[in-house]
């Protein structure tokens, strides 16, 4: 159940490297054709993405991220007055857009909205002055095509490069609350709040497709003395080991987690012989009595008790449950460290 941190970093390369890889050819090209202007602003351009692999590798996310904001917006609006509209230069402003949300992930105060709308306006002032005024350099007509479709096709690889970035991180934050909601902190096994959406889905299945399926409270006996004689913290060490223990018993028909305090559930599902897996139980108790606990050089033993119900047709989950809390109830007036079913 443990989340793994996504990485970013194969992700923010590919970035990085497509946009050094089109300043190369953006610099032989106007190098080749001679637009002294554009060579030098690519000079500038190749230089800053390749120191920008440091922040790559140094996972300054936000560094790269606004430096490479930057300098679309310089280079394609300048590259859009130079060279003309059918250049296709001002595509990458809508990649900018986008690596505005990527970059809010990182800096949750900063507002990509009105950043948006300002990347838009300059997108529609350069179309107007595209419109009213001649580029500065007049490039051949199978240039102009030549140049639109490459940079037709590297901005629409790099609107998706930060559509993938995004997709991640929004990922990475929603597999961590999914965890938060799903698992208890202290004992890292399922919450009360997941093992009741296992119950309703097992309960609809059970009712629909005449499959069995039990469950199993199970309370650590004399946890309040445990507390009291060692301390709180000891309390916590005692439901963390027996949780451990509970996880090793886990398989696809086994399901455990906290139920509350003290207590943990144990739903076992696709059940033949009710009886049979009772005896999965008393082994799990027969395996925590004895388990030797040590808290601060001082050892000692904890017992449980358990109650088990099976599901009876058109029972109710509730019913269910409190047929279960009842035999754990007459576990605990029998003398605890018992099952009963
Ligand atoms: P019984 O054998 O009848 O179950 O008695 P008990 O002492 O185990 O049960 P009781 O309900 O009297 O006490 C349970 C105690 O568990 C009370 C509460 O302070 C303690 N407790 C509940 N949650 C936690 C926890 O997360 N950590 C610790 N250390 N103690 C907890
Ligand atoms: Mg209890
Ligand atoms: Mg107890």
């Amino acid at each position: 159940m443990e989340v793994k941190k996504f990485d970013l970093k194969p992700y923010a390369r590919v970035i990085n490297a497509s946009l050094l890889l089109i300043h190369v050819i953006y610099l032989a090209a106007f190098f080749y054709s001679g637009i002294r202007i554009m060579m030098i602003l690519n000079i500038f351009s190749v230089t800053t993405y390749v120191l920008l692999f440091i922040a790559v590798e140094q996972e300054k996310s936000v560094l790269q991220l606004t430096v490479t904001y930057l300098e679309i917006v310089i280079h394609m609006s300048l590259a859009t007055i130079l060279l003309g509209w059918e250049c296709c230069f001002q595509l990458f402003l809508i990649s900018a857009i986008l690596n505005m949300y990527c970059l809010k992930t990182r800096l949750r105060s900063l507002k990509a909205l009105p950043v948006a709308v300002l990347l838009t306006m300059v997108y529609c002032l350069l179309k107007i002055v595209t419109f009213q005024h001649s580029p500065f350099y007049i490039l051949p007509d199978s240039t102009k095509l030549l140049c639109g479709l490459v940079n037709t096709v590297f901005a629409f690889f790099l609107i998706l490069g930060y559509s993938e970035y995004y997709f991640r991180v929004i990922q990475c934050h929603f597999d961590v609350l999914q965890k938060r909601a799903d698992v208890d902190e202290l004992s890292s096994i399922y919450n009360r709040h997941r093992l009741n959406e296992i119950l309703e889905d097992w309960h609809e299945q059970a009712h629909d497709n005449y499959r069995n399926f039990s469950v199993a409270i199970l309370d650590i006996d004399d946890f309040k003395k445990i507390n009291d004689t060692y301390g709180h913290n000891c309390g916590d060490y005692v439901i963390k080991k027996i949780s451990m223990i509970l996880k090793e018993r886990c398989s696809d028909d086994i399901i455990v987690g906290r139920w509350g305090g003290e207590e943990f559930l144990i739903i076992q599902k696709n059940i033949n012989n009710f009886y049979k897996n009772c005896s999965v139980l008393k082994q799990l108790l027969l395996e925590i009595r004895s388990t030797e606990f040590i808290w601060e050089q001082k050892k000692f033993h904890v017992t449980v008790t358990i109650g088990a119900a099976r599901y009876e047709t058109e029972e109710t989950l509730q019913n269910m449950l409190e047929k279960a809390d009842q035999k754990l109830y007459n576990g605990k007036a029998n003398g605890k460290n018992t099952v009963c079913y």
